[in-house]
């Protein structure tokens, strides 16, 4: 199988062209991990976790994404100060959260689930904004940069639920909804340029689109609660991380090349505490240095055999 390259910030990792095969051997490299420090590891995850359950990258926040000819994501600053990043913004996301909200959890998100119901992972911190980790059913999980479910003013924080404002960008653009609603009934998806723009009819401009003013203060502007390229992770959510790896006695990374530092950071603390670090990512990692081991594989063909082990 062959994947398209992935970039990294601040430089770019390649990835190789196969990945490896699950062994009984990396299987039991990683089982015998959860044996050892029952209860007591900590996972985190990324983007590679979500790939098998069809999210596409382009909407991903800060971290790894794939290239798409001259694909740019939007930035923190612009949707911030701009009207028309913030247009094209929720032009772009108005197509793309449905595919989003209509994705399954798969064979990797499951087995997250039920190793943490079998008492052996402790929790799990994610990058993605997917929120299928807590759909497959894992209950303590740490969103670090946060979802795409739910919007937030940049105001006043009043927040609400995605799919609700997905009704009312719906509302104040009748002919895009007509046109989303026509690709539906059609069984298809608008076809998306290499800059990670929609397709559109010719009726349908990006200047035209319209999104809403906060309805509490009706000044402020939503924002996906999501953190963008240029953006921060919020100081509780970093500081609740490092509680998270403080208390765990090791880490399992999969499916992220570390690429944000919010992430690379966990493991160089992991790291530096003495903490085990076993990376299970197919192509090279930014922590690999300070992996105690390192496996090229996927996750969604390691972990249901892990599980699978540990039931035994
Ligand atoms: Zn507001």
């Amino acid at each position: 199988m062959v994947l398209p390259a992935r970039i990294r910030v601040g430089g770019l990792y390649p990835l190789p062209a196969a990945h490896a095969p699950v062994t009984p051997a990396t299987v039991e490299t990683v089982a015998g991990l959860l044996r050892r420090h029952r209860g007591r590891v900590l996972a985190l995850t990324g983007a590679g976790v979500s790939v098998p359950s069809g999210i596409p990258d382009y909407r991903g926040p800060r971290g790894t994404y794939r290239v798409h000819g001259g694909y740019r994501p939007i930035l923190h600053h612009e949707l911030v100060s701009q009207h028309a990043s913030r247009q094209r913004y929720w032009a772009r996301s108005f197509f793309g959260i449905r595919p989003a909200f209509r994705a399954e959890p798969n064979a990797a998100h499951r087995a997250f689930a039920r190793l943490e119901a079998s008492g052996h992972l402790a929790g799990l911190i994610t990058q993605n904004v997917d929120g299928l980790h807590t759909q497959a059913g894992s209950q303590r999980v740490l969103e670090l940069h946060g979802t795409l479910r739910r919007v937030a003013c940049l105001g006043c924080g009043h927040t609400s639920d995605r799919d609700r404002f997905q009704l009312r960008l719906e509302a104040l653009n009748p002919r895009w909804a007509r046109f989303s609603a026509e690709m539906a009934r059609a069984g298809e998806e608008p076809a998306r340029r290499p800059d990670g723009d929609v397709d559109l009819p010719p009726e349908l401009r990006y200047e035209d689109f319209r999104y809403p003013m906060c309805t509490r203060c009706h000044t402020g502007h939503y924002m996906p609660t999501v953190v963008f390229f240029g953006g921060n992770v919020a100081d509780a959510v970093r500081a609740q991380s490092l509680d998270m790896v403080d208390q765990a006695q090791s880490l399992l990374v999969c499916g992220t090349s570390l690429a944000t530092f919010s992430t690379f950071r966990l493991v160089k603390h992991a790291h530096d505490a003495g903490k085990e670090v076993l990376i299970a990512s197919f192509g090279q990692t930014r922590g690999d240095p300070y992996a105690t081991a390192k496996l090229d594989v996927l996750a969604e063909e390691l972990l249901p055999l892990v599980a699978q082990e540990l039931d035994r």
